[in-house]
């Protein structure tokens, strides 16, 4: 049996997996998709305090060389639900059950997709879901942000300070993001809203070179010379195999505060598949911290 099962080894998994075998409890993270989680896509991480300048897959091979090497088990296979009868927790998965003390949800979310053609092949080639981390590798050049919520509109402000300018393409003509952030990039010279709009295809064959775009209203087509596609369309969390441990808010994310505690005891939950603001790589590394240590008291009062 080990002490603490980590469900999902990307930074919040693979943090908590340092900070629980530190504690001196037995971990075993388990991920469907190989461990690092979505950091791996992109090219250059120089967000992370401390680090100047690595690549996703780089900063994910670190952390897991330093999670396995505090003596954290991996297993490659998908978590298809958790018991919780008194005294032990079992967690299902395709690979067999893991019996446990405690559980840290670390799933994640992945960025929803457009869905236009060829939009895999273009990620990290002028197409990516983060502003902050690959913002300026396009200074000085012009760029499509495109979405209406809170992340499309702050990655539109965020990179107007970097670009030369900014589309910032959105389905409708209003937004669901906030006004006053509305205002703030009405008054930016360099950002041109582009509404009732939707992106159609991607210019360019190995990497960006242009947008076309789509008026929903009147279905006429537009090219956007721009170098870089910042899609900023929403996430997708998938946290459907822990309902019955965990609840989950309106858009299935797992409800939580900054403590990482779920309604169930022993279950935590770490990282971007938690209720939060801010889904960035060392607030998620925060959360893995926070958990990590909430189960590690927990089963130490067992
Ligand atoms: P979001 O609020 O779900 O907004 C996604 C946006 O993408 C919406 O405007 C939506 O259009 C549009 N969209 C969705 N699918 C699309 C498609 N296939 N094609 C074109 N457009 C599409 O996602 P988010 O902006 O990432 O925010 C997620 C959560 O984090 C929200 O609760 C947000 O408030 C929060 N957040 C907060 C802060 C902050 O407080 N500082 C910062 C960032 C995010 P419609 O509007 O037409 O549906």
């Amino acid at each position: 049996m080990y002490d603490i099962v980590i469900i999902g080894a990307g930074p919040a998994g693979l943090t908590a997996a340092i900070y629980a075998q530190r504690a001196g409890k037995s971990t075993i993270l388990i991920d469907k998709a190989g461990y690092g989680g979505e950091i791996v896509n992109t090219p250059s991480v120089e967000n992370y305090p401390g680090l100047k300048n690595v690549s996703g897959a780089e900063f994910a091979q670190i952390l897991y060389d330093q999670a396995t090497g505090f003596g954290a088990d991996y297993k490659f296979a998908e978590v298809t639900g958790i018991d919780t009868a008194p005294g032990v927790k079992t967690v299902h998965t395709t690979a067999g059950d893991y019996e446990c003390k405690a559980v840290i949800i670390a799933t994640g979310a992945t960025n929803r997709k457009l869905g236009l053609d060829r939009e895999e092949q273009l990620i990290g080639a002028g197409v990516s879901f983060c502003a902050t981390c690959d913002g300026n590798f396009f200074r000085g050049k012009d760029v499509a942000v495109i979405g209406g919520g809170n992340t499309a509109l702050e990655d539109a402000e965020y990179l107007a300070g970097i670009v030369n300018k900014v589309y910032l393409i959105h389905r409708r003509n209003e937004f669901r993001g906030e006004k006053s952030t509305v205002e703030r990039l009405k008054a930016l010279d360099n950002v041109e809203f582009v509404l009732n709009t939707v992106p159609v295809r991607f210019l360019g064959e190995h990497f960006i070179e242009g947008l076309v775009v789509k008026n929903n209203e009147t279905g006429e087509e537009r090219e956007l010379n721009v170098q870089g596609v910042f899609e900023a369309v929403g996430q997708v969390p998938d946290n459907k195999a822990f309902e019955n441990v965990a609840a989950l808010d309106p858009a299935g994310y797992v409800a939580a505060g900054e403590e990482c505690r779920t309604g169930t005891e022993g279950v935590f939950v770490a990282g971007d598949c938690r209720t939060k603001n801010v889904r960035q790589l060392d607030t998620a590394a925060c959360d893995g911290t926070v958990a990590a240590l909430a189960a590690s008291d927990y089963v130490n009062s067992l």
